[in-house]
């Protein structure tokens, strides 16, 4: 396939003749993977009850290990380096040699194809080696969040019923040791769960307790001699990982890709967004526990073959940590969740300038609308880069809607995910489920059918499915999140639905007047929710700026003066965020009504509620 040639019209194009005629569209995309068996057909089935590529077989580990070798063997597979600027390279021969002595290892401690295996740890090679290792087996991968708390991970474990949990000894982030053993330790002391053997990659520490009967050090029982375990057959339907919704506006929910139909899915898309070359790298900056790090480290970088930047830490804990892994490792992608933006903006221009730069040719937001003032910073600051997009949602890992610079020369419009994506199909529509006009507001919906769409797990009648994302607009997958649709087909994420503000009989997404307060220059932050009758903005302000009165009037005018009246401007020193760094709003509308904030088990800090409760009674 050329590469950047198409047009706007074609790839739009492009996305009809994929929703007209799926089977010769995704056809082609076989070729990503090496097949044991080959699809007896492309899909069957509508969705959600779609299955794809069926009755093929593969494995995942196959594909992005042993058929590097011979010919990749001695490539860097992954560089990794962390917040002290340590570093480390695994070539693929490398990571064929530890993927094989994991899966032994797992292997004897009984788990088989079908099992679940959950997984607690930092950003570190052994992380890769572990996840491929449980798909080597035909095993149903879950990776945790570190720094949830004991309830939530408690119920995940119950939920997903892992026998086996692989955790690494401790991981460092912004200055602090994360001791995750002794975490799990009283985790496991103080709930019921279906963990029977816990093993742990010391890392060269010893300082943990290693309980009999349950606790196996990896170190001791890690093969001395190289080891091969054959990789299972695995039907591209069945599960591949499990992921839980990052909990922003409720309760997680629980759901798994598939093992084959995901890997492709995602291939194609990173073709579409990065189309990155054999000799290129890709620095994906997030936690483990967030969908973006399995789906760059695990089913793109290593199945292509690529080389790419593994990082533990966080990246704001020193101004020069971004631009300084960029130059050492030579990184021309970088993805990243869109907090981590703004925190590169709140640290200032030192944060993209202390390093060179010059080999990156992309970044990649995803996460949440970047607004405005974001963009208009990174491009000022680094104009060689452009700045790309991309709107996906657990449920749905190909996006939909983005900038597929790997396509064509895409025009990026700033506020805008981008464009329909080929594969799936979004449109806008009223409370009726009526589609819209371009540039009305209204709930973004998806005819999804492609290969990665997530199916919810513990759900085999589809019942869960069907009545969380299927009946609120029939015929419909409903997202939840509130936007329009341009004149150019570009589509503009506005909010959540769920926070969409009333006013003056006018509806409002919280974006609209999130990008007006963000391009104000002392600001480094902003939330805004609704009440009864009024707009509430949060304002995080930058670095050495006086949060006062004055700033405060500033801000209300500035809103005035571009047709948005907020009434209150509530200075914070940061916002509550989720694990994977999206805004609580839910929980700032239920403090300032003093009501229950519901389930808050995935807030990245939940001494953050009692500073907020602080800070209100404060205004
Ligand atoms: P929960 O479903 O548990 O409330 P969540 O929706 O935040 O949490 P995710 O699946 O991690 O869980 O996030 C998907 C959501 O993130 C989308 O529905 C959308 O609101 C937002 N989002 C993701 N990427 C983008 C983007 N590039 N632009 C705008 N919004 C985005
Ligand atoms: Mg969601």
């Amino acid at each position: 396939m050329n590469w950047r040639i198409y047009s706007l019209e074609q790839i739009k194009s492009m996305s009809k003749y994929a929703m007209d005629d799926p089977t010769s569209f995704w056809r082609d995309k076989t070729e990503y993977i090496t097949w044991f068996k080959k699809p007896e057909s492309i899909v069957e089935g509508q969705a959600p009850y779609d299955k794809w590529f069926v009755r093929g077989t593969t494995n995942i580990s196959y594909n992005a290990v042993d058929r590097h070798i011979p010919s990749r063997k001695d490539k860097v597979a992954f560089y990794w380096a962390n917040e002290r600027f340590e570093t480390k390279t695994v070539s693929y021969l490398d990571l064929y040699n530890e993927v094989n002595k994991a899966t032994y290892v797992l292997q004897e401690l009984g788990v088989r194809k079908g099992d679940s295996v959950s997984l607690l740890f930092p950003s570190i090679p052994e992380a890769v080696f572990f996840s491929l290792a449980v798909h080597r087996l035909g095993a149903v991968l879950v990776i945790h969040y570190v720094g949830l708390s004991h309830e939530t991970l408690a119920y995940r474990l119950n939920d997903c019923g892992s026998k086996v949990m692989v955790v690494a000894s401790k991981g460092i982030r912004n200055g602090n040791e994360i001791r995750i053993k002794d975490f799990v330790d009283k985790l496991l002391d103080s709930h019921t769960t279906p963990v029977k053997s816990v093993l742990v990659v010391s890392r060269g520490y010893s300082d943990f307790e290693v309980k009999q009967n349950r606790d196996i050090v990896y170190e001791d029982v890690k093969p001395k001699g190289k080891v091969y375990v054959r990789p299972e057959e695995v039907e591209s339907n069945e599960p591949g990982t499990i992921y839980y919704t990052s909990g922003t506006t409720g309760k997680p929910k629980g759901l798994f890709h598939s093992h084959a139909g995901y890997t492709i899915g995602l291939n194609w898309a990173f073709r579409a967004l990065l189309n990155p070359q054999d000799n290129e790298v890709w620095w994906t900056v997030s936690e483990l526990g967030w969908p973006v790090w399995p789906m760059a480290n695990l089913y793109t970088i290593p199945v292509m073959g690529i080389t790419g930047v593994l990082f533990e830490g966080f990246i704001g804990y020193k101004r020069d940590l971004f631009s300084r892994v960029i130059e050492r490792f030579n990184v021309n992608y970088v993805w990243s969740s869109t907090t981590t933006l703004y925190t590169l903006k709140s640290l200032g221009e030192e944060s993209v300038k202390s390093g060179d730069t010059s080999s990156l040719k992309i970044i990649l937001n995803t996460g949440e609308p970047l607004n405005v003032g974001a963009w208009n910073w990174l491009t000022e600051n680094m104009p060689h880069v452009k700045i790309g997009d991309a709107y996906w949602m657990t449920e749905h890992l190909i996006p939909i809607a983005c900038t597929p610079y790997g396509l064509g020369e895409i025009p990026y419009k700033p506020g805008s995910a981008g464009i329909v994506f080929p594969g799936t199909y979004f449109t806008v529509v009223d409370d009726d489920g009526k589609p819209l006009p371009p540039k009305q507001k209204g709930y973004i919906v998806v005819k999804p059918l492609n290969p990665a769409t997530a199916k919810m797990w513990n759900d085999p009648t589809y019942e869960k499915i069907k009545d969380k994302y299927w009946s609120r607009f029939p015929g419909y997958f409903y997202t939840g999140d509130y936007g329009y649709v341009d004149e150019d087909g570009y589509l503009f994420v506005l909010g959540r639905a769920d926070d969409v503000i009333r006013s003056e009989g006018e509806r409002i997404g919280t974006l609209e007047v999130e990008s007006i307060i963000g391009t104000y220059p002392q600001v480094a932050e902003t939330a805004v929710v609704g009440t009864t009758n009024s707009i509430v903005a949060f304002v995080v302000p930058k670095q050495g700026v006086n949060p006062d009165d004055v700033l405060r009037n500033e801000i209300k005018n500035y809103c005035r003066n571009s047709g948005y009246i907020v009434d209150k401007v509530i200075f914070l020193k940061r916002l509550p965020k989720t694990k994977s760094g999206k805004i609580m709003r839910r929980l700032l509308k239920s403090i300032l009504a003093n009501e229950d904030p519901g389930d808050v088990s995935t807030l990245d800090d939940i001494k953050i509620i009692e500073e907020l409760k602080q800070s209100l009674s404060q205004t």
